[in-house]
């Protein structure tokens, strides 16, 4: 069995979208917690049909608005 796209985070797993900016693949573990958009705070111009995104805006938002609060914590 071989894979053809690995997860960033899950070497030897297979991955299912891809952060078009970052030009890394994510397995549905990694969406599924939003850990597949590595970027959230800054603009990217793929948003508009990004399937990331699109599942993990709310989060993200979240997320940015938290670090933005507690400083650098990533
Ligand atoms: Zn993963």
């Amino acid at each position: 069995m071989s894979i053809e796209r690995e997860c960033r985070y899950h070497p030897g797993r297979e991955a299912v979208v891809e952060c078009q900016k970052m030009e890394f693949w994510y397995c549905q573990e990694c969406l599924d917690i939003c850990r597949a958009c590595t970027d959230p705070c800054l603009y990217c111009k793929f948003r508009r049909e990004c399937v990331i995104w699109e599942l993990c805006r709310q989060e993200a938002r979240k997320r940015c608005k938290e670090e933005a609060v507690s400083g650098q914590q990533y």
